[in-house]
């Protein structure tokens, strides 16, 4: 019998929700969420301590993206006081620049338990760049968390969601990682762990408790119409290439943080 569990997807976690961006979740919301978590006796782990211990009581896998420095100051202390841990996925390019975490803060997380894993060096997309340009970004991130946190780096974070280029996949395994975080919306069971590649279900300012519910109890129902936002957007990103879907999609991120920040339901 197979039993399912989920991996969420956080970015910035600020202290106030006039700081939260599109992606972002503040910080009572994010303490909202860890309460119904911990009243429903679910275990919020990191993604390697879920994948570490078999597949009995998985709970649910936490993990922040980019390693802003909210992560940090604000949802590192709200975690420890529910006793639960995540894991970060850090861009080395961007460690100790303004809003992103210091690497002795990474340590500090790791002490406290979380896992310190690559997100790339750069965040690039993967998929526009050469084999000497992907193995850089997988390769040299590695070694640097590695060298920096002193903890092992096994789980690779795709940029954007975005894979390289087939005939470079191999690449991923080449330069030591042994699983994959994508931003695919689904549930993750015996043929992920087998693959070692896993969905996420990104949490961001608007993600309502009912939402969240469902994403932790995978009511894949209750969840389709997030699903079919996010099959849309990487059915447009397919037909326009990365490049100007990035511009696209942070037109119509802007546009819709616009809309429901005026109180006005946004066009499903
Ligand atoms: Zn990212």
């Amino acid at each position: 019998m197979s039993r399912h569990w989920a991996a969420l997807m956080y970015h910035a976690t600020p202290a106030r929700h006039e700081d939260a961006d599109y992606f972002a979740v503040p910080a009572l919301a994010l303490a909202r969420q860890l309460a119904w978590l911990r009243d429903r006796a679910i275990a919020g782990r990191s993604l390697e301590a879920v994948l570490g211990d078999g597949a009995e009581s998985p709970g649910v896998a936490i993990t922040f993206d980019d390693a802003q420095r909210s992560n940090y100051e604000v949802a590192f202390p709200l975690f420890a006081e529910a006793g639960m841990t995540a894991t970060v996925f850090v861009v080395p390019a961007w460690v100790g620049r303004t809003g992103y975490c210091t690497w002795s803060q990474l340590r500090e997380l790791q002490a406290g338990g979380w896992s310190i894993q690559s997100h790339t060096q750069t965040h690039p997309f993967l998929s526009t760049l050469d084999a000497a340009a992907v193995m850089h970004e997988l390769a040299d991130s590695r070694r640097e968390i590695e060298d920096n946190v002193g903890a092992p780096v096994m789980t690779l974070a795709l940029p954007n969601g975005d894979w390289p280029q087939r005939r470079y996949r191999h690449l991923l395994e080449g330069s030591g990682y042994q699983y994959i975080a994508t931003s695919r919306w689904h549930a993750n069971g015996d043929a992920e762990r087998r693959r070692g590649v896993f969905g996420r279900y990104t949490v961001r300012r608007d993600t309502q408790p009912e939402a969240f519910d469902a994403m932790v109890t995978d009511l894949p129902g209750k969840l389709s119409r997030e699903s079919l936002r996010l099959a849309t957007l990487s059915l447009v990103r397919r037909s326009l290439g990365v490049r100007r879907y990035g511009a696209i999609r942070r037109y119509l991120v802007d546009r819709r943080a616009a809309t429901s920040a005026a109180g006005v339901t946004p066009p499903s």
